[in-house]
């Protein structure tokens, strides 16, 4: 049985994640476009809000190299007492929002766009039944999946104000996936130099995308490992059940 002080823990973590998601999806991101930018903005204030910038052994944005939309990969770095380094990955784009049609003005305001899922069943821009979805564009593929890496790194910095964490952790925020994945091929760069700085040993990659189950009934919730920032930079597929309490 889970004790008071679990359940606490618990409902503190999904508040976070549920917030962090929705700023994220009020920032219009489709990719390839400026928004991106300002995306990448919003994960660092995310990440560093409550004073948590001078925790981190290093933060920024990496400019994404020739780009014409001038974009940038945001992260956020905690070295630990080893080398180990597991990344934390997740993209900041999103698709358009035309097929919204009426609702379209709504589609990057989840809290209102959530009242209004009956409509949304009835065009068939969403699918889902009962009332623990949050629908928007970009919620599920995938800002609550970049809201987990955000609130999981803010949890260890938190930590590490304490006590030196065994491992180090990367998160990484790219844009560009949606349209031909500059950013994560940027960050094979960004990583080579950040290995070589503080002499890193990668794990691997949790990528924190949208998935869905892979056979009728699945409850394993695992995480897809077939995009093309997965296959360029995977090494580690947890599973994640966070994400399906949201919807795109
Ligand atoms: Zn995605």
């Amino acid at each position: 049985m889970a004790s008071r002080q679990d359940n606490n823990i618990h409902s503190d973590w999904y508040k976070a994640v549920r917030d962090y998601t929705v700023r994220l999806a009020k920032v219009r991101s489709v990719s390839p476009g400026d928004g991106e930018n300002r995306v990448a903005h919003e994960v660092l204030n995310l990440l560093c809000e409550g004073g948590l910038d001078t925790i981190y052994t290093t933060y920024g944005l990496d400019p994404l190299a020739e780009d014409p939309y001038k974009r940038h990969n945001a992260y956020g770095f905690l070295r630990g007492s080893s080398p180990a380094t597991l990344i934390l990955l997740g993209h900041i784009d999103t698709v358009d929002t035309k097929d919204y049609g009426s609702l379209e003005l709504l589609a990057l305001d989840p809290e209102q766009l959530t009242t209004q899922q009956h409509l949304l069943w009835r065009q068939g821009t969403e699918s889902g039944n009962g009332d623990d979805w949050l629908f928007g564009r970009g919620v599920a593929d995938m800002k609550s999946g970049v809201a987990i890496n955000i609130a999981l790194l803010r949890r260890l910095a938190q930590r590490a104000q304490v006590e030196q964490l065994p491992l180090s952790i990367l998160l990484l925020a790219t844009p560009d996936e949606e349209n031909e994945s500059a950013g994560v091929l940027q960050a094979v760069h960004f990583l080579q130099r950040l290995q070589a700085q503080y002499q890193l040993d990668y794990l691997g990659v949790i990528n924190t995308d949208y998935s869905t189950e892979l056979y009728p009934g699945d409850p394993h919730h695992a995480l897809d490992a077939s995009r093309m920032s997965a296959r360029r930079l995977t090494g580690l597929m947890p599973t994640c059940s966070q994400q399906n309490s949201f919807a795109t």
